[in-house]
């Protein structure tokens, strides 16, 4: 399985930040092919992204309505994603899930409309720090996965993405026995749940990714890449993390 470096713009970027996208693929172009590189931008930007990454670098969303089209004035389905040239996107981050009071179900269903749409998809899920103070990572953690990832019909593709709450944006990272408990966790829940195709379900770690931390993070066991929040954003950061994977 090949290591997966990707990135989360979340709610920042506008054209003017294209060029960033533009730097990511020229760094990129005739790379390694071990590593798969994914920026996952602002849907108004996907269609600029795309063109500026140049086949070099994938474009992804960011999240997708559970519903087909239809009279639901504000939100972007699967298909709109794809017609625009994502390949995958973000589902049940965390800011969503508490932003948005997105459940399990909802993430799940969503999961499901991104699939039939033929996208990737990056599903999110982590505890707080109070429920790490209070010893139910794992169980947090393992109870997230089982109610937000459905059951993997023939040709569909997913990463899990372990983002502890608390270590996103805030520059506090878990240590390395805190990731290879829960990621060991999950690990052996795909194993039991999904047999032989929990071997093509990438397990990412999320939570302030720099270039500093980047290699120590992709060499612990059952790491199978990263998503990167603020350090995706320009091009200088992102390629130095891709560079050490
Ligand atoms: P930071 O890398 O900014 O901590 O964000 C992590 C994240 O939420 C990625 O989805």
């Amino acid at each position: 399985m090949r290591t997966l470096i990707a990135g989360n713009w979340k709610m920042h970027g506008l054209q003017a930040q294209i060029g960033e996208i533009a730097a990511m693929a020229r760094a990129n172009a005739g790379g390694p092919s071990d590593v798969e590189v994914l920026v996952c931008v602002p849907a108004t930007l996907i269609a600029h992204a795309v063109q500026a990454a140049d086949g070099v670098i994938q474009i992804g969303g960011e999240d997708c309505s559970a519903e087909e089209a239809g009279p639901f004035t504000g939100d972007i389905d699967a298909q709109m994603l794809r017609d625009a040239g994502a390949t995958s996107v973000i589902l049940g981050h965390s800011e969503r899930r508490q932003g948005h009071h997105e459940t399990d179900a909802t993430v799940a269903a969503k999961v499901k409309a991104a699939w039939r749409h033929g996208l990737a998809t990056i599903v999110c899920i982590g505890e707080t720090q109070a429920q790490r103070h209070d010893g139910n990572a794992l169980k947090v953690c393992g109870d997230q996965l089982a109610a937000s990832l459905p059951d993997i019909p023939a040709g569909a593709c997913t990463s899990v993405a372990y983002e502890p709450l608390w270590a996103i944006g805030s520059g506090t990272m878990p240590t390395r026995e805190q990731i290879i408990g829960v990621l060991g966790h999950l690990r052996a829940a795909l194993d039991e749940r999904f047999g032989s195709t929990s071997q093509s379900i990438r397990i990412l770690y999320g939570g302030s990714v720099k270039s500093e931390n980047a290699l120590e993070i992709l060499d612990t066991p059952d790491v199978n890449g990263v998503l990167i929040g603020g350090a995706s954003l320009l091009a200088h950061d992102f390629n130095a993390i891709v560079d050490v994977a």
